[in-house]
């Protein structure tokens, strides 16, 4: 039997939340539970626990506005399909509605089982299709990571962060050694595998608030938050010298390949005036990194550090 999927109907007409019930226990697919949420507050809290496949909401909630909910939900940045329910044929609410992100619009009077079922159907299939759609457009196909496009994102999001609480962060700008030449003696598919390595070793070692991205081929960004410049500096040390002793073992081949990177630091608030600042500071200093004999680190304030143990 298939999992039970969980809905959550908003809505404090308690004739309504029985008759949904019955709706819902009569379903063809499924099979689904239908929890309930009678209050504004409720309802949201509910809905932004992303424990729900779908969402049914009343357009009006006591003296509030499930418009509201929506777009308070929306900017939460919750995913979850939303079909409203409204008491009246107004194509004014319903233009509203879908601009604020809901999935469906019914009038209530002529729900019937089938029409609610369909259109949880459809909004279930769409939602799922969107969230691949996200999946794709935010990461990258190779490795996994985050892409340069959605790094960029959180960039931004962390630089405003940092600025408000005057709380910084470090990025680090990471790039291959002569990543061109295992490419050219072994071949593309083996430079792939280096990739991948490299990704999951940066990926598995930081902590689960900072962020790690293909920023592009073979270089990459690690954005470490509540973190200066000296303790960012510790942990790619860290990370370099278990780069060292985990050289990346592609089995087809039997080839064990050493790796090494180099590595440029910046750190907001006292490196950078801005994300794109901060950025071109990482970058410079990854330059600096790579013209003074690769496999070491240079922070942007200054300084050339080695892989060593601290
Ligand atoms: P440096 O130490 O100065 O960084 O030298 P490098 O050889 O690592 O750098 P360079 O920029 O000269 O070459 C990077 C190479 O990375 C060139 C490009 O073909 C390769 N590359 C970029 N993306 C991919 C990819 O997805 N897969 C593979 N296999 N190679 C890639
Ligand atoms: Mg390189
Ligand atoms: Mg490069």
């Amino acid at each position: 039997m298939s999992k039970v999927r969980k809905l959550l109907l908003i809505d404090d007409d308690r004739l309504q939340q029985r008759l949904l019930q019955q709706h819902v226990q009569n379903f063809r697919s499924g099979p689904f539970e239908l929890e309930e949420a009678v209050t504004y507050a409720d309802g949201l809290k509910k809905l932004l626990s992303g424990k729900y496949a779908a969402c049914l909401l009343d357009y009006q909630l006591d003296d509030r506005d499930g418009l509201a909910l929506l777009r308070e939900a929306r900017i939460a940045e919750c995913h979850t399909p939303v079909i409203f329910l409204t008491a009246d044929d107004n194509e004014v609410v319903d233009i509203a509605a879908m601009e604020a992100g809901a999935a469906d619009y019914l009038v209530k009077s002529a729900l019937t089982p089938r029409l609610l079922e369909r259109s949880l159907r459809y909004a279930l299939k769409l939602s799922e299709t969107l969230s691949q759609l996200r999946l794709l457009a935010q990461r990258d196909a190779l490795t996994g990571l985050h892409n340069r496009r959605e790094f960029q994102r959180i960039l931004d999001e962390e630089w405003d962060r940092s600025v408000r609480f005057k709380r910084p962060f470090t990025l680090i700008m990471v790039d291959i050694d002569h990543f061109k030449k295992i490419n050219d003696v072994h071949g593309h598919q083996i430079g792939d595998e280096v990739l991948k390595h490299v990704a999951s070793l940066l990926a598995g070692q930081v902590r689960n608030v900072d962020r790690v991205a293909r920023y592009g081929g073979e270089e990459f960004g690690l954005l470490m938050v509540e973190t200066d410049s000296k303790s960012a500096i510790e942990s790619m040390q860290r990370l370099g010298l278990l780069l060292a002793e985990t050289p990346c073992y592609v089995p087809k081949t039997d080839l064990t390949l050493p790796v090494t990177l180099s590595a440029g630091v910046a750190t907001s608030l006292t490196d950078a005036g801005s994300a794109a600042d901060l950025v071109a500071a990482a970058d410079k200093a990854l330059y600096a990194a790579k013209g003074g004999g690769r496999n070491c680190i240079v922070a942007s304030a200054g300084g050339v550090f080695q892989y060593k143990v601290t």
